[in-house]
């Protein structure tokens, strides 16, 4: 993760008046477990703002950086990892194949779109979930949703399932361990993507784009190659940066880990780079809104096929009421059969309204279905389609489709149909291992990078 050393001299405006790391409190908070007991809850908190941060002000406003410029069309942002983090996979293996996926990607991101990628992970710290109800009942027993690591347990007993706030101190703990070995990987040399022997593309001769597939990676070595014959090795491309988002759902978190720091002014959240508002929890007047408006971070919110371009825009006054370059991301999550009708009125409006944001399609989140089997999938044909379609929806617009955010794993589990190998609903069988929603698994990842690739240069 970028170290970036200089003082922040950004004339920011001071917290918002009456805003403080508590004031969502006074609000409607939506999606928050129930904690039995009061005191037990302070106590946790408590103990959770006096340890220390997992990332600092610096790395903050160094990512908003990018980010405005991504906005401005230079860079394209790859933000992905696992729906939901669990404590049990905070693992070398489960880390590094994640890691290493993403870098992967964004190699073939920037060979094909000629331009620096900004690399986001889902991770050290996505441990709370929103649910569709607060219960859950079997066998006519009802016990609390599990909603993540976070909050309390997924086996079906009434101790897993209690929101327990020593979980907490614990997700705390597992976001440190993770961005301690991301650190450590990245430092050591891990993302010196030149060797092939890392590359794992058994899966594209499946792919009706073989050809150029291999084309496109073996340009990728030969590019590499010819760079560190005239420039000796490239730093650039043995060290990258790498930054951490995950949903800032869980309120009492968020606040403990909110914090005022000598160096920079103002309030950061210090548990992650880039948290983002969910859709399900992007009221104007809720909590949510209220907590991100106060802090420095950048920020970003889910936009679903039910927003107005008349609910659009005081959100966006509301989070970024200066206009701040690299403030404000809008992650549009559509759905393949929805995106060519909802997308447009909102692109028009912001547009209009000559509003900065960066613009980012999640082309998962609308397109998840059950299968007859009882599984929940999304297919690949329906997560590419929006894709295609949002790249072309922006070019209509005379807007820029600036990044991608996807729900994915460096394992090999069979959770999302379709790809190049062709997997179907009985394979889901074989290796379904999400606790929430089906990610796409290595090779099929890498397949959507080279989709977007080929999507971009026509
Ligand atoms: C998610 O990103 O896992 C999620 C719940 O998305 P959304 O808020 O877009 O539904
Ligand atoms: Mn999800």
């Amino acid at each position: 993760m970028q170290p970036g050393s200089q003082r922040d001299t950004n004339t920011f405006p001071p917290a918002p008046a009456s805003w403080t790391p508590a004031s969502w409190q006074q609000h409607e908070a939506l999606q928050q477990p129930h904690y039995e007991d009061a005191a037990e809850l302070a106590a946790a908190t408590t103990h959770l703002a006096q340890l220390p941060p997992l990332v600092t002000s610096w790395e903050v406003l160094a990512l908003k950086q990018a980010l405005a410029e991504a906005q401005d069309g230079q860079r394209f942002l790859l933000q992905g990892g696992d729906c939901a983090e669990s404590f049990a996979d905070c693992s070398s293996p489960i880390i590094s194949n994640r890691l290493k996926v993403l870098l992967q990607m964004s190699l073939v991101l920037v060979h094909g779109l000629k331009k620096p990628v900004l690399r986001v992970g889902r991770f050290a710290g996505q441990y709370a979930k929103p649910r569709s109800a607060d219960m859950e009942t079997r066998d006519g027993v009802s016990l609390p949703s599990f909603r993540g690591d976070l909050v309390n347990s997924p086996e079906f007993t009434p101790a897993a399932r209690r929101a327990d706030p020593q979980r907490l101190i614990q997700a705390h703990a597992h976001s440190a361990l993770t961005m301690n070995f991301v650190r450590a990987l990245i430092d050591g040399g891990f993302a010196d993507l030149r060797h092939p022997e890392y590359w794992d593309l058994a899966w594209v001769e499946h792919s009706p784009w073989a050809a150029e597939y291999r084309q496109m990676v073996a340009a990728i070595g030969d590019s590499l190659q010819f760079m560190e014959t005239l420039a000796g090795p490239i730093a650039g491309f043995s060290k990258v940066d790498f930054f951490t988002s995950h949903e800032a759902l869980l309120l009492h978190y968020e606040q403990a880990l909110t914090r005022e720091v000598p160096r920079n002014p103002g309030w950061f959240n210090l548990s992650t780079h880039f948290p983002w508002i969910g859709m399900r929890t992007a009221a104007l007047d809720g909590a949510h809104v209220e907590y991100f408006r106060g802090i420095r971070n950048p920020v970003a919110v889910k936009v679903g096929p039910t927003v107005t371009p008349d609910q659009l825009l005081p959100l966006i006054d509301a989070l970024n009421p200066e206009d701040e370059p690299g403030r404000l991301t809008l992650i549009h999550r559509m759905g393949n059969a929805k995106i060519a009708e909802a997308l447009p009125p909102l692109l028009q409006a912001v547009k209009r309204e000559g509003r900065r944001v960066l613009w980012v399609a999640d082309p998962m989140h609308g397109n998840t279905e059950s299968t007859s089997n009882g599984y929940k999938t999304r297919r690949f044909a329906n997560i590419s389609g929006e894709l295609d379609q949002a790249f072309d929806i922006h070019a209509a617009a005379g807007t820029r489709l600036g990044g991608v955010h996807l729900e994915l794993t460096g394992e090999d589990v069979t959770e999302c149909t379709g790809g190049a190998r062709g997997l179907v609903d009985a394979d889901l069988d074989r290796a379904y291992k999400s606790m929430v929603d089906p990610r796409l698994n290595y090779e099929q990842s890498l397949e959507m990078a080279m989709l977007i690739v080929r999507k971009s240069n026509g």
